[in-house]
Order: structure tokens, then sequence, then C-alpha cells
């Protein structure tokens, strides 16, 4: 049997579990504006695993709260003709874009949806640039949950759709995801709900570290050498360590992997953090792969400390080299991914001649290319 806490991840101050309890009391009342989330809870383990564990029993909710909904267990490729042409025979892609509303965001709708569910709680409320978003109507729909999201402007037109043919109920904000945001608390302080803010609710954290159990089972209870995730909040970053940190601290892996944080250059501030040694003024971000543009990373300091403990390392990839990726991605593999995913690939590209050519290295595409049409058109010359 297992058993679940919160604890802060600066001070260290443990919680019970509860969906009053966001953030750390301490902490949260010395954040500081345009600075990442301060007193981020992460979900602590305690027991040991069965020797046949499943997935469910390392998550705080009981499998019998998700939704009906089949999220995650996504495929690993084995991409031939791009380990042939790459010279890297152990290359994997895990497509995380063919989750149910298109991106790796499902895994933590599925765990809030469920937290939720078990709390008798029937409205989320939750502040996106897209993907987040979407998938929190998708899997709300699935749950039959009450579903208000507060979307920025410039959210690519198939995120708007899809969160609208879910039935959610769509606030059209006229700003930036700041804005959003500070409207969505505002719901939630007069009208009550849940959360499901990027990094604010710790299930989000938690219920992304599914992608790395997923890795490990598929690799046939093997931790790969490499894993290259797309970075714009570092949620789903922070979520790959701590999978890989339960591993460890069960005593099922002995290890976690090298971790890469791959970000686009106009939206670079993990990447400036660790190599600067901390979080300054916020940089307004620039890019068109628009699930990882972000100004202020909610969860910068989770990340940041992760890639510090771990040896992890940040780099940065251009729009033009996110474009190509897409398109080499797609054409080498028939995984046709958005460009916030195919910029993992890029970051791959931009690191394979520092890698030993038998490395086990594991590219996680992040979400579906169909999502932003208009992007992509870029990439193959058409208006
Ligand atoms: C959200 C998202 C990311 C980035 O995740 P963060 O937690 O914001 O770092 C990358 N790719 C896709 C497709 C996403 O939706």
């Amino acid at each position: 049997m297992m058993r679940f806490s919160y604890r802060c991840s600066l001070c260290g101050r443990e919680y019970p579990i509860s969906p009053e309890r966001l953030l750390c009391e301490d902490c949260s009342r010395r954040q500081e504006p345009g600075r990442p989330l301060s007193g981020i809870l992460e979900v602590v383990l305690q027991g040991s695993a069965p020797g046949d564990w499943e997935i469910a029993d390392l998550l705080p909710v009981e499998r019998e709260w998700f939704p009906p909904i089949p999220v995650g267990n996504t495929p690993l490729w084995e991409p031939e003709r791009l380990r042939r042409a790459t010279g890297f025979p152990r290359l994997y892609l895990k497509d995380d874009s063919c989750n149910p509303t298109g991106s790796l965001k499902d895994r933590a709708s599925a765990l809030v949806a469920a937290f939720a569910r078990r709390e008798g709680i029937e409205r989320i409320v939750v502040a996106s640039t897209g993907n987040a978003g979407s998938s929190m109507c998708g899997v709300g729909a699935a749950a039959g949950l009450s579903v208000r999201l507060y979307l920025p402007a410039g959210a690519p037109a198939g995120k708007l759709v899809q969160s609208l043919q879910y039935g959610a109920d769509v606030v059209r904000v006229d700003g930036t995801y700041d804005e959003a945001s500070a409207q969505a608390m505002e719901y939630l302080r007069t009208h009550g709900g849940l959360s499901r803010n990027t990094g604010h609710n710790p299930m989000t954290i938690e219920g992304k570290k599914t992608v790395a159990l997923e890795i490990f089972r598929q690799l046939g209870s093997g931790v790969p050498d490499y894993v290259f995730v797309p970075t714009g909040d570092g949620v789903i970053l922070s979520g790959v360590y701590k999978g890989f940190e339960d591993l460890v601290s069960l005593g099922v892996a002995d290890r976690t992997p090298a971790v890469v944080a791959v970000q686009a250059e106009g939206s670079q501030a993990i990447t400036r953090a660790l190599e600067s040694g901390g979080f300054t003024d916020p940089v307004s971000s620039q890019t068109l792969a628009d699930s990882i543009s972000v100004d202020v990373p909610a969860a910068g300091y989770f990340a940041v400390e992760r890639l510090r403990r771990h040896g992890g390392r940040a780099l940065t990839v251009s729009d033009e080299a996110i474009l190509s990726a897409q398109t080499e991605l797609a054409s080498g593999s028939g995984l046709f991914a958005e460009p916030a995913a195919a910029a993992a690939w890029a970051g791959f590209r931009a690191m394979e001649a520092e890698i030993p050519r038998d490395a086990a290295v594991v590219v996680l595409v992040t979400g579906n290319g169909l999502k932003d049409v208009k992007s992509a058109k870029k990439g193959v010359g058409i208006r």
C-alpha cells in the first residue's frame, strides 16, 4: 500500500492532500511578481510498490475515479528510417500526440478530473494558451465535469474550436496568459471550483509523470540514456523527472536519465535561469511554437532545481529549425507533430554530435500537428 502527501518543493513543509491546498502557505506568500510560482507542492509517495506494480498504483487518486477516456499508454515508436538517417539504432519517439485530445496535457487533466470526482467537485477552471485548456475540456466532457476555460486571444484556431466542440464554457480573453490566469483565479475566488492552471495544481506535475513510467515499462524496465523534452512552463519536464525519481525512490530503477529541456530561442526563460543562476525580469516571448511560448514559466523553480540536481541540460532552437524539424519528423517517420513537439526533435538534432551512438534516446512528441495548421503550412511553403 502506498501513502501520499504533499511537500513544498522549496521549503519542504508537508501537507495532507486536499483540494483546498494548491501551493505552500508560507512560500506562496513570498511570491514575487514576474517570477515562477513560489511554493509548488509535489506529491510524496511512501511505502513500497508491489512486485507487479501498475502505473495506477503510483498515483495519489485511486483508479475508480479516473474518467472513462483512454489517456496515456501511448506508443513508443521505433522509427527505422530516422534511426538509419541519424545513425542512432536505439532512437525512440514517445508519441503523446495520440492522446484523446492530441497532446500530453491529457495526463494532467485526467488526474485533475479524477481528483475532482473523488472530492465531489463539479467545476474545473483553467487558463491556458491552448493544449492544457482543450485537454481539460475534452477530459472534462468524458468525466461529466463542468469546465470553464479562459483562453487568451493568440491561441491557434484549432485549439479554440476543439474546446468549444467539447462543450466547455470558453471565455476568450483579449490579452496574454497572465491576464487570462488572473481572470480564472478571480472566478475561482467568487464561484469556487478546482484550478487546473498548469503548475499551480500539484496534480498537473504528478499526472505528467506517467509518461516517464510508461517509457520505463516500454523499454523493458529500462531507463533511457537521454530524454528530450520540449519546455515552456517546465511542468512536463518536472513531471518527467518526478516519474523517474519515484522509480528510483521505490528501488525499481537505479538512475534517472539525462533530461534535455528544449526551448525556442524566443522563449528561453528556463535555459537562461539554468545558465545564469536564477530568474530575472520576464522577457516577452516570441516563437511560432505556441505551446512553449511562455514569458514566466510557472514551474520554473521546480524545473531548474531538478535540472541542477540531476545534471540535466537545456538548449534552444530557432523557429526555422523547429519548422524543418517538423517536416523532417513527419516525412521521415510518419509522425506529424505540432511545432512545440517538433522542437524536441530539433533539440536532439542540435545535440546529436555529443551523444554516443549506442545511447537509448527518447524524443518526447507532445502534441499533434493538426492542432496548428497555420504554422505547419509555413514548413511546406503554402499559405
Ligand atoms: C504544454 C506543452 C509543452 C510544454 O510543456 P510545459 O509544461 O509548458 O513546459 C510542449 N509541447 C506541447 C505540445 C504542449 O502542449
